[in-house]
Order: structure tokens, then C-alpha cells, then sequence
């Protein structure tokens, strides 16, 4: 049939049926994932104008937005023009020609519909927020979500006050507040999304169908708009600022805080809700945290693009664990979870069973249903004959840290595996050399260093040794990237990158609790620097064991007598029994009063300041590859303050 005329389009492609419906579907040249750049958003304003005709002349009844990527609908604006744009001679009119847009939307004269499968995120839902009706794919796949705080703004393109309106203002601040990922029965349940459909498949006819009945999603009911009234909203604002301010403090992370004062002053009516969003916003893209948090996002996603690619990316179907213990036990478990068949050897089946255990409580977490969690629990198979080794694409053992007994298990390893399989050792302290030196192939062996809790914490440290060839490590990182963790390649020297420099920051600190000064205060003192926990607190929660072997192990002295090395002797080792530096009651630390103190912030950067010189003398010895490598790595693995955009970032800019 003939197609109405539409404007040129690079982004969208435009097809209307004989029933008179419009079908615009997004689809960003050349990307995985579509994302709304000026240019698709410039776009998608010329068309909306075009539609208004068609609607106008009677030629078209109604509209779809849809994806034309698996990968889901919209995973948000485009952040690598988010530099660009944080202009504030820039921003302010990009910002409202996407307004207007949105509004064109809103103001139809036909039914809009989204039709949304996968990721819908940020600008994607604020999108599809203004369309008159949402229908989502109620599958694993589809997310919905504002995770604009991540990156140090809120949403702009609407969404606040949209938001608000459709999902009422508890739900619709938290989720803007957290940034978390909404599944499809969840935002069907909050009000974001209107009707959830089994399968993709399924989305064209009902959208169809939605349009055919001019369907329009109604706004949250009045029980829950009414909490955005008058005194109700003073009260629910307070509590908003008390748990955000525990999370996040206002001089780092200014966003949430924006964002609650918005809501404060505009919460009962979405439209001028949504009219004031800019004001607060352009300066948030500008500030220094907003920009640090980008550094953080592009840092973080440079370490998917590494491994071996294209036809030379691997499979990885079996894994073999040697050692259940508190790491082996973990890494069978997550890779289990992620989909890989995993056998798991210790020295007997009583050793193995409290790793099962563990690992079915993981499952039950974050597994939707019993057939999920069942098929995991097949998935992880108790090997203590380690019948697996001989079928496994990938070994990696987790024993305890003793040179010849992990020398003996990789003589045997290497004698049974796969030709082409990765040998990996977990070994936090021992080189990776004197392991190797037992196999016949020394270059087999790398490292793949975890950290505990392994299914919480991303990094992996994927360690070279003098051995090694590029291609030995890429393996290592292919892996890591298969099993869903951030891998960041490190040369095979004490400490890796995480433990050096964590240490001498803890020890320092252990060392100003020994001179009499209050641990709650060098704890407050970082993390008002914006360090997640302070020094001492770290050490209680690693273990003084832990802490007392790997400082050993990196030539530092823990002086006899001290109070660290009395704990230790006494078996006051921190939280796993109760006691360290501070008692500890059902995981929390009991702390006394913070001591008052002029500069808390300043005491912080003092004490962060052998973390950051460490750093930059990893980065100098060529331990790690480069600056950037570093930041992202001391980021993910300790938690580093990601407003400042990594320790070597920090002092790039004089902040630490
Ligand atoms: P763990 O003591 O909890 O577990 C070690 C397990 O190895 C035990 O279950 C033990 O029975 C088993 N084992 C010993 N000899 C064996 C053999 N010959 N064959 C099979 N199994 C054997 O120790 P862990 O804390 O899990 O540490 C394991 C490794 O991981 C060490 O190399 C350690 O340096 C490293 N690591 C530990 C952490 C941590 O935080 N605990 C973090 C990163 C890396």
C-alpha cells in the first residue's frame, strides 16, 4: 500500500498499516542497543509533527513506538553526548525541544501506545511515560527504570513528573531516587506500565488492539496521589532526605538531593513538576560529580569490550571448582547461577555439602521460580573424585593458600585437562610463577582472582604472570565477562592491585588507632572523604587473620604486642567472631560516640592519601596497564569514592 510521506530518518523507520495504524519503530544505526540521541530525539519530532497531520487528515488512527532490536526498547539517552551537552548554553534547548516532543506525544489526537520488550531505561520509559498506554513483555528480559542517579542527575526528559502521575509519588520518587530495575509484573503492579503481554510475539496484536479501543492508562489512584499532599508530602520529604543523606551524602552525590527538593516544592502537580525539572537539572549534568560518574560508566563498560571477539570468542559450558571452601563453595555457586554446568571438588563430600547449602540460598535469592532454582542446583554437582577436570573448559582451584599443595593439584590438573582448557588459581598472596613453575606448560596457568563475597562484588583480577601471553589472559578475561563480573588485567605481583593499596590505607589507619586515636572518628573521617566504609570497620569486616597474612605478605610489619596483633592472638578477629576492633552484633558494628572533630573530611583524604599514592606507584611500576585501568579497578574493588572518579583521577584534579 502507499506510505504516507515521512521527514528523512536515520533512527526511526516509519510503516503504516491498512487499518490506519502508525508504527514507529527505533532503531539506532549502528549500536547494540538503541538510545535517544539529539539527532533520534530531532527526529522523532519531525515525525511526531507529520503523525499530527496524518492523525488531522484521518489518515492514520493511532500510533505504536516499538523497538526494531532484540535487545530491548530503550536503554536511555545517549551519555556519550552527555559531555557535550552538560553546556549549559547547550543544554537547556536541547532540553526543550525533547519537552516539546514529549508534549506532541501527550497531546495526540490518536492513541499512542509504547510496546516495549527489554531494557526500557532512563529517556526510554520517560518516552514511553508520555505515550497514552504501555504494554510490556512480562519476561526475565524486560527492565524498566530511571538509573539516571548513577550518573550523578536525575530524570529530564518528564519523567519526574510523569512518573509521579502514573505510579503516585512514594513509588515513582524511589525508584528515581535508588535507580533500580523494575521487572515487568513489578512496574505492571507500581502503575508504570499498563498491560503485560507473555511474548514478544504478542506485542504487535496487542498494541494493535490497543489502538483499535483508544485504550488510556489511568493515574495512580487517589490513595496514592494524596501523598503528595500538603503536610503528607513535608513528612514523607523528611524521610526521603534521612535515608537518601545515609546513602548518599549531599556534597558528593547532589542529584537524589535535587531531585527530593523538586518533588518538595512542585510533588502535588505533575506538570509543573515537570516545566521546573530543568531548572534543577542543567546544573546538575555540569557539576563535577556528574561528570566523574560518566568516567565511571565509560571506564566500567571499556572493560566488557575486552577478551577475544568475534569468531574467536569463546564457550565456556563447564567449569570445575577444586576447593568448597569460602571462595571455591561461592565460585561454583555464581557460575552455576550464571548457567554454566560446574562440578565441585574438596577433599571429601562432608567438606562440599555447606558450599551446596550456601549456594541454594543464592539460588532461592535471585531466582524467579522453583523450576530455576531447581535447575541450578543440577547444574552444581559435588565432585570429590574430580571426575570433572578431564570434561571442563575452564579449572580453577581455591584450596587453601599452601605453595606445594596447589603445585601438587595443578601436576594433576595439567596432566587430565582439556588441551585448550584455562587453568586458573584463586591464589590471593602466592606468585603466580612459583605455582606455574610445577607445570610442564608453565604458560598455561593464570590467575582469577575473586573477591569476597564473591556473587556481590564485580571485580576480577585477572593476573598475568611472567609466563603468560596476551592471549592467555584474554582467555581470562572472556570468562570473567562470561560469568557477568568486570575484569581488569593485573601483572602477577603481591597484593595484585586491590590488596596493595588497600593495605597500607588500613594499616595506616590501624596505626592511628594504636596512637590512641578513635576509631569511630578515622571511620567517619572516610567516609565523609566518600570512601562506603571507613579503614577500621574494613579491617573488622575482612578479618584480622586476612588482613595480618596479606600485610605479610606485602613486607609490612604488624609490630608485636600491638592491639591488631593481640586481637589476632586472641581470635578477635572482627566480625566473623564477633569482636576485632569493635564488637559486633547480627553483622553491625557497635560503635561508640564519633569524637567532634573540625576538618572530618580533611582527616579522611589524610587517610585516604597512601591509597592514592599506592595507586600511582602500581600504575608506575607497569602493574597495571594504565591510570584509567587503575581508577576502575580500586573503584570496583574497594569501593573508592566514584564522585571523584577514581584515586588517580582524584589527585589529577587536586581532590585527595
Ligand atoms: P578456605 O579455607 O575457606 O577453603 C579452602 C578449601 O580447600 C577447604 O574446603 C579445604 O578442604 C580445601 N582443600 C584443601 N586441600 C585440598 C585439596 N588437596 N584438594 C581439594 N580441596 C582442598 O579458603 P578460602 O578463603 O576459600 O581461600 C581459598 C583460596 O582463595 C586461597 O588461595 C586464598 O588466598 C584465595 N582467596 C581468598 C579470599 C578470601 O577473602 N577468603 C579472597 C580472594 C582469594
Amino acid at each position: 500500500m502507499p506510505q504516507p510521506q515521512m521527514p528523512a530518518m536515520t533512527n526511526w523507520r516509519f510503516e503504516a498499516d491498512f487499518e490506519g495504524i502508525g508504527w514507529l519503530t527505533i532503531d539506532t544505526p549502528n549500536a547494540p542497543v538503541n538510545t535517544l540521541s539529539r539527532l533520534a530525539i530531532n527526529e522523532l519530532g519531525a515525525a511526531l509533527q507529520r503523525v499530527e497531520d496524518l492523525v488531522a487528515s484521518g489518515e492514520l488512527i493511532g500510533l505504536v513506538i516499538q523497538s526494531g532490536k532484540d535487545s530491548g526498547f530503550i536503554a536511555g539517552a545517549d551519555v556519550s553526548e552527555f559531555d557535550s551537552m552538560s553546556d549549559p548554553a547547550v543544554l537547556p534547548e536541547a532540553l526543550k525541544r525533547t519537552h516539546t516532543a514529549m508534549d506532541r506525544i501527550e497531546k495526540m489526537k490518536a492513541p499512542v501506545i509504547a510496546a516495549i520488550h527489554g531494557f526500557c531505561l532512563g529517556g526510554g520509559l520517560e518516552l514511553a511515560l508520555a505515550c497514552h498506554y504501555r504494554i510490556a513483555v512480562n519476561d526475565d528480559k524486560t527492565r524498566v527504570g530511571f538509573p539516571e542517579v548513577n550518573l550523578g542527575i536525575f530524570p529530564g526528559f518528564g519523567g519526574t513528573g510523569r512518573s509521579i502521575r502514573q505510579a503516585g509519588p512514594v513509588p515513582a520518587m524511589q525508584a528515581m531516587l535508588t535507580g533500580r530495575m523494575i521487572k515487568a509484573g513489578a512496574a505492571r503492579g507500581m502503575g508504570l506500565v499498563d498491560k503485560l503481554v507473555r511474548h514478544r510475539d504478542m506485542l504487535h496484536w496487542e498494541a494493535r488492539k490497543a489502538v483499535l479501543q483508544k485504550r488510556k492508562s489511568t493515574p495512580a489512584p487517589l490513595i496514592e496521589r494524596i501523598m503528595a499532599w500538603g503536610p503528607i508530602r513535608s513528612r514523607i520529604v523528611e524521610k526521603m532526605r534521612a535515608e537518601t543523606s545515609r546513602k548518599a551524602r549531599q556534597e558528593h552525590y547532589p542529584a537524589p538531593h535535587a531531585l527530593i527538593d523538586l518533588f518538595e516544592r512542585h510533588g502535588d502537580n505533575w506538570r509543573t513538576m515537570v516545566d521546573a525539572e530543568a531548572g534543577s537539572f542543567v546544573p546538575l549534568m555540569a557539576s563535577d560529580t556528574a561528570r566523574n560518574l560518566r568516567r565511571v560508566f565509560f571506564l566500567s563498560e571499556s572493560l566488557k569490550k575486552q577478551g577475544l571477539r568475534g569468531k574467536e570468542k569463546p564457550e565456556f559450558k563447564r567449569v570445575h571448582v577444586i576447593g568448597a571452601g569460602v571462595m571455591g563453595g561461592d565460585i561454583a555457586a555464581w557460575c552455576a547461577y550464571r548457567g554454566m554446568a560446574v562440578t565441585l571438588q574438596d577433599l571429601d563430600m562432608a567438606r562440599i555439602q555447606p558450599a551446596l547449602d550456601r549456594a541454594k540460598s543464592l539460588f532461592k535469592k535471585r531466582l524467579k521460580g522453583r523450576t530455576e532454582v531447581a535447575s541450578a542446583l543440577a547444574r552444581l554437582e559435588a565432585d570429590p573424585a574430580g571426575n570433572g577436570i578431564a570434561r571442563a573448559d575452564v579449572i580453577i582451584e581455591a584450596v587453601v593458600e599452601n605453595l606445594e599443595i596447589k603445585q601438587k593439584i595443578f601436576t594433576d590438573v595439567e596432566a587430565k585437562a582439556k588441551p585448550d582448557a584455562i587453568i586458573a588459581s584463586n591464589t590471593s598472596s602466592i606468585e603466580l610463577e612459583r605455582i606455574a613453575s610445577a607445570l610442564k606448560d608453565p604458560s598455561r596457568l593464570i590467575g582469577l582472582h575473586f573477591f569476597n563475597p564473591v556473587a556481590s562484588l564485580p571485580l576480577v583480577e585477572v593476573i598475568r604472570s611472567g609466563f603468560n601471553v596476551e592471549r592467555d589472559v584474554a582467555m581470562g578475561a572472556s570468562f570473567a565477562l562470561a560469568i557477568g563480573k568486570s575484569p581488569v588485567l593485573v601483572k602477577s605481583a603481591p597484593g595484585f592491585l586491590v590488596n596493595r593499596v588497600l593495605m597500607p590505607y588500613m594499616l595506616g589507619a590501624v596505626e592511628r588507632v594504636e596512637r590512641g586515636e578513635s576509631p569511630e572518628l578515622l571511620d567517619a573521617a572516610a567516609v565523609a572523604f566518600g570512601m562506603p566504609m571507613g579503614p577500621i570497620e574494613l579491617m573488622d569486616t575482612v578479618g584480622l587473620d586476612v588482613g595480618q597474612s596479606v600485610a605479610h605478605e606485602l613486607k609490612h610489619t604488624v609490630p608485636e604486642g600491638s592491639r591488631f596483633a593481640r586481637l589476632v592472638r586472641d581470635k578477635k578477629l572482627g566480625r566473623k567472631t564477633g569482636e576485632g576492633f569493635y564488637k559486633w552484633v547480627d553483622g553491625k558494628a557497635q560503635k561508640g560516640e564519633t569524637p567532634a572533630h573540625a576538618d572530618l573530611s580533611g582527616l579522611g583524604r589524610e587517610l585516604v592519601k597512601p591509597l592514592i599514592d599506592t595507586t600511582e606507584l602500581v600504575v608506575s611500576e607497569g602493574i597495571v596497564a594504565s591510570p584509567d585501568l587503575a581508577d576502575i579497578g580500586v573503584i570496583l574493588g574497594t569501593g573508592f569514592a566514584p564522585f571523584l572518579g577514581g584515586p588517580m583521577n582524584a589527585r589529577k584534579e587536586g581532590k585527595a
